[in-house]
């Protein structure tokens, strides 16, 4: 009797997890593609740019002195080379899904994937 229990629960924590993991991936494809990436230095907004054309940006800070290429290619935006010492926004993944983001804590570079619905309209192409 008590062997048949303890299955039993097995079974049932095995079915929420099951339940969790599709949930979670649910919420994970349907979260939308992006149509573009905004870029902003130290806070500062320092352009939008369409993930549906391929352009290479030199992302220069206010000094001059950092310096991140932007690549986008493919509909995928991506840090090709950077200046930090880290190097954490050059190893990043190519990024394309809403809300998606790369940052670039030396340089204070901020590259995060928006859509024209979630407010961030990029009809301003600086
Ligand atoms: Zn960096």
């Amino acid at each position: 009797m008590k062997k048949r229990h303890l299955r039993g629960d097995i079974l049932l924590i095995g079915g929420l997890l099951l339940a969790a993991a599709i949930a979670f991936a649910c919420v994970f494809l349907l979260r939308g593609d992006g149509d573009s990436v905004r870029v902003t230095v130290d806070g500062e907004l320092y352009g939008v740019y369409a993930l549906s054309q391929d352009v290479t940006v030199d992302i220069r800070t206010a000094d001059g002195e950092a310096n991140n290429r932007l690549v986008i290619r493919d509909g995928k935006a991506q840090v090709e080379t950077a200046t930090c010492p880290d190097g954490i926004c050059a190893a990043h993944y190519p990024i394309f899904r809403d809300g998606e983001s790369i940052v670039c804590l030396p340089n204070r570079v901020v590259i995060t994937v928006v859509t024209a619905q979630s407010g961030d309209a990029p009809d301003v192409i600086a």
